[in-house]
C-alpha cells in the first residue's frame, strides 16, 4: 500500500494534494472507523464522522477530500440518500464514493452502483483488498487530474492555452456585463523573437518564452488570467481592473521583462491594452488589444499602448 501511494506521489507533475490524499470515513460504529484508520492510515489523511449531517457539513467546507468511504446504515440518514446528496454538491459531485457495509446481498450492491458509487466493499474487511481498491481509485483520480491539467495548459510555459480561453471567455465577459465590472485585455508580444531564435537557437528561444511566462505569472494577481495565445504572444485578462490600472500594471510588467536575463539573453515585449465595452464579444476585445499592440510595435517596441473606444449610450 505505502509503495503504491509513494509511486503516485513520485510522479513529476502530480498535483501536490495527492502526496497524502485525504479520505472521509462516514460510519457511526467507532470500531469500524478504528479498523479503517488502522488499515489505511499512514498513507492517507483520514477524517471520520459518525452521521450523514456531519458528512455533508465536512464536505461543504473541504473540497480537498478525494474519496468517501460510506456506511449504509447511519443513524440520521440512509447511506444511499446521503450518496445522492453528495452527488449534488458542486465540489464533490465527482468525488468517488465507496460503500463499506455489512449488507452483502446483491440487490444492495446493485443499488449502490446505480446511484453513482464507484465501489462496494462488504465487511468483514480484508486489509489487502481494501487498500488495493482505494489505491485503484486514487490512481484514477490522479490520472484524471493530470489529463485535466494537460487539456487546459500550454506544455512549454504552463500557462493556460487557447482552448481554455475560449471555454471561459463567455463566463468572464458575461460577469463583466452583468455586474458592470471593469475588464481589460492585454495582448503581449515578444519583440524581435525570430532574430533571437536565429541568433541563439530555438532551445534558447524556448527558455526565454518560459522565463517570460514565469515573469508574467509572478507579477499578476491570483485571479488574473494568462494565456499563451500563439508562438510568442500572450493574452492577459484582468478582471475587476480599471483601464488605467491595467495600463500601469502592463507597463510595470514590460519593465520587469526587460530587466530579465535568461541564460544571458534579454528580451523586450510590446503590449496593447483594451477595455471591455458592453456587448463586446471576445474577438472585439482582442482586436482592439491587437490594434494597440500593432501601434506599440510601430512606435518602436518595448512599450505599451492602449485602445479605448467611446462608451455606447
Ligand atoms: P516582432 O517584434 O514584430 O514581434 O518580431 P518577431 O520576430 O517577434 O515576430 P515574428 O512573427 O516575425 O516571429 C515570431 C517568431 O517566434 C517566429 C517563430 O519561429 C517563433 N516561435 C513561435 N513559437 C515558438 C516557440 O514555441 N519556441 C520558439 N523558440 N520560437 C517560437
Ligand atoms: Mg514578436
Ligand atoms: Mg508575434
Amino acid at each position: 500500500m505505502r509503495k503504491l501511494f509513494e509511486k503516485i506521489s513520485d510522479t513529476e507533475d502530480a498535483p501536490s494534494q495527492m502526496v497524502k490524499p485525504t479520505l472521509l470515513i462516514v460510519d457511526d460504529v467507532s470500531i469500524n472507523t478504528a479498523l479503517l484508520k488502522a488499515m489505511l492510515g499512514g498513507s492517507c489523511n483520514l477524517i471520520a464522522v459518525d452521521s450523514g449531517k456531519k458528512c455533508l457539513s465536512v464536505l461543504e467546507k473541504d473540497s480537498e477530500i478525494k474519496i468517501i468511504l460510506l456506511d449504509i446504515n447511519l443513524p440520521d440518514i440512509d447511506g444511499y440518500i446521503l450518496c445522492q446528496r453528495i452527488k449534488q454538491l458542486e465540489h464533490h459531485k465527482d468525488t468517488p464514493v465507496i460503500f463499506v457495509t455489512s449488507n452483502g446481498d446483491i440487490e444492495s450492491e446493485e443499488r449502490a452502483f446505480e446511484i453513482g458509487a464507484v465501489d462496494y466493499i462488504v465487511k468483514p474487511l480484508r486489509p489487502a483488498i481494501l487498500r488495493a481498491r482505494v489505491a485503484t481509485h486514487l490512481t484514477i483520480i490522479e490520472q484524471k487530474e493530470k489529463l485535466k491539467y494537460l487539456a487546459l495548459r500550454d506544455p512549454l510555459t504552463g500557462l493556460f492555452n487557447r482552448h481554455h480561453l475560449y471555454s471561459i471567455a463567455g463566463k468572464t465577459l458575461n460577469s463583466a456585463h452583468r455586474y458592470h465590472s471593469p475588464l481589460c485585455a492585454v495582448m503581449l508580444d515578444v519583440d524581435h523573437f525570430k532574430r533571437l531564435n536565429d541568433t541563439h537557437g530555438h532551445d534558447k528561444g524556448d527558455k526565454v518564452l518560459t522565463g517570460v511566462a514565469k515573469c508574467i505569472t509572478e507579477n499578476i494577481r491570483a485571479h488574473d488570467l494568462a494565456f499563451r495565445y500563439g508562438g510568442e504572444e500572450f493574452l492577459l485578462l484582468f478582471e475587476r481592473c480599471e483601464f488605467e490600472d491595467a495600463y500601469g500594471k502592463t507597463d510595470e510588467l514590460r519593465e520587469k521583462i526587460a530587466s530579465l536575463t535568461v541564460d544571458s539573453v534579454s528580451v523586450t515585449i510590446s503590449a496593447g491594452v483594451s477595455f471591455y465595452q458592453d456587448e463586446d464579444d471576445l474577438s472585439l476585445l482582442i482586436n482592439r488589444a491587437d490594434n494597440a499592440l500593432y501601434k506599440a510595435k510601430h512606435l518602436g517596441r518595448n512599450r505599451v499602448e492602449k485602445e479605448y473606444v467611446q462608451k455606447r449610450d
